[in-house]
């Protein structure tokens, strides 16, 4: 995201440009996509999409729950944090304080209950701000929770993506985090209740190659990057050139990888409607 400034440079009165500056600071950004200069206060209204070619922002994962949910939800495991299972050196320790004080979240992922047009359901979304929405044992455990709640309960569940993979930090113990989510969402599938997988930009790695995938419906935002190796080690090791488009939503829908792919206004109205098919 490209912040927008107005320069004035040579002030007259004294005042330093940095302080002129500050006023305008952050009121309007350039579009990633169509280059336009948006005003912030106009992308807020619109669900951060580009008012002129509707590209849609990456948002975070509070803003994500507030959009689904009908008013307030209750969470769960909020302070549940990685205890750095390998041991590393400081620097894992430091990154998680780091991303804990950017996101005030304790790892990358929020688990939630609620409303969804009056239905109960339980809703989780990760955080890409949170050392690129990692995978590891937290966000594992936290996602299988859910799951085992939306069982005892029988209420359908909602994960939004938005992930790099596996953390490499925890190294086999984030791959473990892959068998241990689908399996459990396979006991959910065994009880009949559904599970909507939301997969948004980016979605990739341990992520897409476990329960991303494994919705009864996997959809996905326009223009999403999604995919399990980055593209260029994927030209490298075929030899060949990728087509374009490759990776996003809708080239992913075009090869069947995707049951649909829906606007973020759209997104909540979508969700009910299929909720409404499987359940009642
Ligand atoms: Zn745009």
């Amino acid at each position: 995201m490209a912040w927008f400034a107005r320069e004035k440079p040579g002030m007259e009165d004294g005042t330093p440009d940095a302080e002129k500056r500050i006023r305008t600071e952050g009121l309007w950004l350039k579009c990633e996509s169509c280059g336009q200069i948006i005003w912030k206060k106009a992308l807020d209204e619109n669900l951060q999409c580009c008012p002129k070619c509707e590209f849609h922002f990456r948002i975070d994962a509070r803003a994500r729950l507030g959009m689904l949910f009908d008013a307030g939800y209750e969470e769960f495991d909020a302070g549940m944090t990685s205890c750095d299972p390998l041991r590393l050196d400081d620097a894992y320790r430091d990154k998680l304080a780091i991303a804990r004080e950017a996101t005030h979240l304790s790892d990358a992922l929020l688990s939630a209950s609620g409303a969804l047009d009056g239905r109960p359901v339980h809703i989780c979304a990760m955080e890409w701000k949170f050392m690129g929405g990692s995978m590891g044992a937290v966000v594992g455990e936290k996602l299988t929770r859910a799951v085992e709640r939306a069982i005892e309960t029988r209420a359908p569940l909602v994960i939004v993506s938005a992930s790099g993979g596996a953390r490499m930090q925890e190294g086999t113990i984030s791959l473990m985090q892959l068998a241990k989510i689908s399996a459990a969402l396979m006991r959910l599938d065994e009880t009949r209740v559904p599970y909507i997988s939301v997969l948004t930009d980016p979605t990739s790695g341990g992520v897409t190659a476990s329960f991303a995938m494994l919705g009864d419906l996997n959809i996905a935002e326009p223009g999403a990057l999604i995919g399990f190796a980055g593209p260029r080690v994927i030209e490298q090791t075929i030899r060949q050139k990728l087509p374009e488009g490759f990776q996003r939503s809708e080239f992913l829908l075009e090869h069947g990888f995707l049951d649909a792919v829906v606007k973020r206004s759209e997104m909540k109205a979508y969700i009910s409607r299929t909720l409404r098919f499987f359940c009642d």
